[in-house]
């Protein structure tokens, strides 16, 4: 494995960007095809035979002994966020192509096909619509995402036949789930947890499940000089302590992370008391029975504070997305891999999404987390080092060739 040749290959795809500041590469654009072009001689490069999908995922593929075997899939995406990092996506694909590279320069030739895929779009930032490259592969895009507009109001299908591909064939994308061994994604952690536990990489548990609301706590504006604190409705007070109670709530359930990311406080002057508060809440966890209970638990504690300060609460569920278990005989190839190595076998719980998720549709699938500096990512100072590159792509050559050999 050569960590100069990957991390020179970060700093080349992290040019293919729209902005200055970070990377920003969103899908179907001039800087995308720039990316796939560099993509795609890298993976010939390799030894693989290379190919763009009808919705511009690029793949490569590494012949097995057994052609009719079925393959094992390794990616991430090759998209980014505006201003973003060099890593989020692009690692896994860099270290994809560099398992391939060393298995075609030691002469090892494993009994099952590999591919390294690209995925067109993961984000979701230009489209709103995320996974549409992994989508496609599991068989689950819809017409209807290829109708989804950017902020200029050009749809994705205008988008893809902009660089000259022609979305009505995007049903083509599908693989056949009989024809897939399962998938591997390398990915940056984009959270803390590796960083402070002090090891390159760790064995992902799973993804964890969403919740999201919007919720409206009302009480009464007045004066802040006349109404006497006893005679108050004050929503933003009312509010202040549905938050805590948030916290407090989740502390008690295991593996649950919750937020209200955002507060809207009306009509918003000092002199004014609070008449209306509008916030959200984005509850998480692996487990989503967890999550429910939770959830009734936060719900049941935001209507008992607003009656006990005569106060009126709405709450309205926004999305709801169930959690993704990563397969069991995967998580435990990878942390014996990690034991190998004289790591600890860590299981993190990923807090965001990944194109794992699509696959899991249609496969068996295994997540390898990659520390990150400080848990930064989603920004130009996310960072990997390249001793941490260099071992994590070593655990995935070493997970691949346990899985397919
Ligand atoms: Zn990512």
């Amino acid at each position: 494995m050569n960590a100069e040749r990957m991390i020179d290959r970060i700093e080349k795809l992290a040019q293919c960007s729209r902005s200055v500041r970070g990377v920003t590469r969103l899908a179907f654009t001039k800087e995308s095809e720039q990316a796939n072009h560099l993509v795609d001689g890298w993976m010939k490069e390799a030894g693989m035979k290379v190919r763009r999908d009808a919705l511009n995922n690029i793949i490569g593929r590494y012949e097995g002994m057994d052609p009719d075997a079925p393959v094992l899939l390794i990616g991430s995406h090759l998209d980014s966020v505006a201003e973003a990092g060099k890593y989020d996506g692009i690692l896994g694909v860099i270290a994809g192509i560099e398992v391939v590279h060393a298995m075609h320069e030691n002469g090892i030739v494993t009994k099952n096909p590999i591919e390294v895929i690209g995925f067109c779009d993961e984000e979701g930032t230009r489209f709103h619509t995320t996974l549409l490259g992994s989508r496609a592969i599991v068989g689950s895009l819809s017409e209807e995402d290829l109708e989804a507009r950017d902020h200029e109001g050009v749809t994705v299908a205008e988008a893809m036949q902009a660089i000259g591909m022609n979305p009505d064939q995007y049903g083509r994308a599908a693989r056949d789930p009989q024809s897939i061994l399962g998938y591997l994604e390398l990915h940056i952690e984009q959270g803390p947890v590796l960083w402070e536990k002090g090891q390159s990489c760790g064995a992902v548990a799973g993804i964890a499940g969403q919740s999201r609301f919007e919720f409206k706590v009302e009480g009464q504006a007045g004066h802040a000089g006349t109404v006497p604190l006893s005679m108050r409705r004050d929503a933003l007070v009312g509010a202040a302590e549905m938050i805590q109670a948030v916290e407090r709530i989740a502390l008690e359930y295991e593996s649950v992370v919750a937020t209200v990311g955002k507060l809207a406080v009306l009509p918003g002057a000092s002199n004014v008391i609070p008449g209306v508060v509008e916030g959200t809440l984005d509850v998480r966890s692996l487990h989503d029975e967890t999550k429910r209970n939770a959830l009734l638990a936060i719900i049941e504690e935001f209507h008992r504070i607003a009656h006990r300060r005569g106060l009126v609460c709405h709450i309205r569920r926004v999305m709801d997305s169930p959690a993704v278990v990563c397969t069991s005989q995967y998580v435990q190839t990878i942390e014996t891999v990690l034991a190998q190595r004289g790591m600890k076998p860590l299981r993190l719980v990923s807090g965001a999404g990944h194109d794992a998720m699509a696959l899991a549709l249609i496969t068996d699938i295994g997540m390898i987390f990659v520390r990150c500096k400080e848990g930064v990512s989603h920004h130009p100072d996310e960072y990997a080092s390249p001793e941490d590159i260099l071992e994590s792509a070593t655990v995935l050559m070493n997970v691949a060739l346990r899985l397919t050999t």
